[in-house]
């Protein structure tokens, strides 16, 4: 009787335990990776961060444009080739931020209203349809061997240190234009698109994007191309290039851009002539110069929503990806989702 109260007694004492030798066990093993991953402070080591818990939006189906295939990837992971195809990882840390805020915004605007674009995929990686995506292999073949490393460990940064956050207005993923460099004030959808419907997509202004390549550009036409080039379009196009008034801005929009322009007897939208002529943004200038039509743009892009050298920009003037964010769209909130 008594060995088996014993026997009984040994069995109660395992069962309690065990559980509890496990659990030290697996505390132990958590704080040596804790400890392991804890910040080493040298300037290329990318912080460790909480993973961030996404409940309704961990994975996304991404469309691979090229070969039709779907990749299933974590929101996040997925953006690590967004952020590192969208922007020069040369920006500064913040721009970067800003960038992953941006993209992983538009992500889920895409997501909640896919409108049956891609059937069995959320978002493609095409940039004129969703958003350009990079795999990191391919990114690191386009880096020198030396900063690649440093280079993914900033882009994982700035995704990470924003996990889980995005752009909100009245609560909803806000439409998150962006541009490479708005020429120092931004656009407003309605005289890029003919929409409006975007409260937070106003005209603002920011200094120093003059600092940047993508700022000035020119395009030079013979007037024999450009008459071709606008034949293309309006097949009833006559232009005589003696008369004074041969070409002619009629119309600016509120933030410089050309709204209308005349060649001869058709009047285009500046966003017309951007598409017609190649140029990089509607903001230009025209002049003859003999038989050569000479344009002189400033800006790159549709100059909607964010500008990415001017996020730069800001960034070196002090901003926090918050506060760069709020510049470029009206009235916004930072939200988790
Ligand atoms: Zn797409």
């Amino acid at each position: 009787m008594r060995k088996i109260l014993l026997y009984l007694f040994l069995i109660v004492l395992c069962a309690f335990l065990i559980p509890i030798l496990f659990t030290i066990q697996f505390a132990t093993a958590n704080a040596d990776v804790a400890n392991l991953d804890s910040p080493i402070t040298t300037e290329t080591e990318t912080p460790q961060f909480e993973p961030y818990d996404y409940k309704e939006y961990a994975t996304i189906k991404l469309l691979h444009h090229k070969t039709g295939e779907i990749e299933e990837l974590g929101i996040d992971e997925y953006l690590y080739g967004v952020v590192s195809a969208e922007m020069p990882v040369d920006f500064e840390l913040e721009a970067l931020k800003a960038q992953a805020l941006v993209a992983r915004t538009y992500t889920l605007y895409k997501v909640k209203g896919n409108n049956g674009k891609h059937v069995d995929a959320d978002i493609c990686d095409d940039s004129e349809c969703c958003q350009a995506w990079i795999s990191k292999e391919d990114r690191f073949a386009k880096w020198d061997a030396n900063v690649q490393e440093e280079n993914w460990n900033k882009i994982v940064n700035a995704v990470n240190s924003t996990a889980g956050k995005i752009i909100t207005y009245n609560g909803e993923p806000i439409n998150a234009f962006f541009h490479s460099n708005s020429g120092g004030s931004t656009e407003i959808p309605l005289n890029v698109w003919g929409g409006s419907g975007y409260p937070y997509l106003q005209v603002v202004e920011t200094a120093g994007e003059d600092a940047y390549s993508q700022y000035s550009s020119e395009v030079e036409l013979t007037t024999s191309e450009l008459i071709e080039k606008i034949k293309a379009v309006h097949t009833e196009f006559q232009i005589d290039f003696t008369q004074a008034d041969a070409i002619q801005i009629l119309e600016y929009t509120d933030s410089g851009r050309i709204k209308t322009i005349k060649f001869g007897n058709v009047n285009l939208s500046g966003v017309e002539a951007r598409t017609i002529f190649g140029l990089r943004s509607a903001n230009f200038k025209v002049e003859q110069i003999g038989d050569k039509i000479k344009f002189t743009v400033i800006g790159y892009g549709h100059g909607v929503g964010m500008s990415q050298t001017g996020a730069d920009a800001l960034a070196k003037q002090g901003s926090n990806c918050e506060d760069i964010i709020k510049h470029f769209y009206i009235g916004v909130e930072i939200a988790n989702i």
